[in-house]
């Protein structure tokens, strides 16, 4: 690359300044001066990889497997009316970092020439030592009210809170007539992102506690269900739509189609709920019941409460345990025919009440039936 800047921008030059450096997944870079698929197409002769350009848009993305990298031109953006798509057109590397969502994402580091400048026009590093977030102006959650959700993301993730300008701002965007026009798939993508974060709670509570969580999304918080679930997620892959049936479970059944329709979703999640609510009801959670729960909707259940988490760690411990089968009966010496159906009709019975729990209490029960059987003729 003799012409031409390359900078490293986005998360990871935060995540950097921040000490994280365990996630280099995701790779934002932004080139000046040069079209964006010449840089990517020379990362690629270096990196390999699988390279999709879209030269209209001057984006690129190089896929090396571990990493995603996109490049991108520098562009500036104009919003027209706010809270829908912007007007794009390319420009400078400041230009590019002054549409940006907060000060801390507002960084960038020269890569080429010139190598590890870094560029901070909006005080990001202060606001990163801080713990502040701060929007770079004050119609940028007018123009796009999906960042107040992608703030409270890093704000719960990483501890942050709202800059005293950036929420009077927020308060204002939120009572503000545009955010009618905010895309409900866009909105529905930040919730899902936010939905998958490692701890869901904080970031809910974040949207939550300034009032975003209803207004964006006419939802309320169910910390105890969600505090669960973030706990399942330390150890278990709890899915999104976990914490989905969560919030679902905090409106009525009146809005609830309403609210499916609005953004997009399956009708079947009308039956998850009616599901949940029959189980949290009874606090019961029968074997056929169980069977029928999707993993979501089991994640879900376990958050109820801790009898019915105990419950289904009980029952999938039942159905997930190997259980006598009418070959083991023949293994033991028994010749096929009713003798067979009885000893495992026997162990089955044996099994409901409780008397044989393991695998190895089947077989030996089995085991002393088959030598009665066999002893008798
Ligand atoms: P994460 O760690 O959650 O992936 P990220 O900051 O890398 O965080 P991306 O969605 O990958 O998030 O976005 C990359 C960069 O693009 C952001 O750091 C930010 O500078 C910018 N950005 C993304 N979405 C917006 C937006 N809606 N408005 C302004 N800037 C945005």
């Amino acid at each position: 690359m003799s012409e031409g800047q390359l900078y490293l921008v986005g998360g990871l030059v935060r995540d950097v300044l921040l000490g994280e450096t365990s996630n280099l997944q995701d790779i934002d870079l932004v080139v000046e001066g040069v079209a964006s698929i010449t840089v990517a197409r020379q990362l690629q002769k270096q990196l390999g990889g699988k390279l999709e350009c879209h030269q209209a848009f001057g984006t690129c993305t190089l896929d090396i497997g571990e990493s995603v990298i996109d490049i991108v031109t520098a562009r500036r953006e104009h919003y027209d009316p706010p809270g829908t798509l912007p007007k794009v057109s390319f420009s400078t590397i400041k230009d590019d970092l002054a549409r940006r969502d907060f000060s801390m994402n507002a960084l960038a580091v020269r890569l080429y020439p010139a190598a590890l400048e870094l560029l901070d026009f909006h005080e990001g590093v202060k606001d990163l030592q801080t713990k502040h977030l701060r929007v770079l102006h004050q119609d940028s959650f007018n123009d796009d009210p999906t960042r107040i959700v992608r703030g409270a993301r890093l704000a719960g993730r990483l501890g942050f809170r709202w800059e005293e300008k950036t929420r009077i701002q927020l308060d204002e965007a939120l009572r503000s007539p545009s955010l009618a026009n905010v895309s409900k798939d866009r909105l529905k993508q930040e919730l899902g992102l936010t939905l998958a974060e490692k701890k869901v709670t904080p970031a809910l509570g974040v949207l939550q506690d300034c009032g975003a969580l209803a207004a964006l999304f006419g939802l309320t918080l169910n910390v105890p269900m969600t505090t669960r679930l973030d706990a399942l997620r330390q150890t278990l892959d709890v899915p999104a739509e976990s914490y989905l049936l969560a919030l679902l479970l905090m409106k009525s059944k009146a809005d609830l189609t309403p609210w499916l329709e609005t953004f997009n979703y399956s009708p079947r999640y009308l039956e998850s709920v009616d599901r949940l609510l029959e189980i949290k009801n009874t606090q019961e959670v029968w074997g056929q019941q169980f069977a029928k729960l999707t993993a979501a909707e089991t994640c879900a259940v376990r958050s109820l409460s801790s009898d019915l988490d105990q419950r289904i760690q009980a029952l999938t411990l039942q159905f997930t345990q190997r259980r006598l089968s009418g070959k083991d009966v023949l293994d033991l010496g028994l010749k096929s025919g009713p003798d067979v159906g009885a000893v495992l009709a026997r162990v089955a019975k044996a099994r409901d009440s409780g008397q044989v729990e393991t695998f190895e209490d089947e077989l030996g029960l089995a085991r002393r039936l088959v030598r009665v059987m066999t002893e008798k003729r």
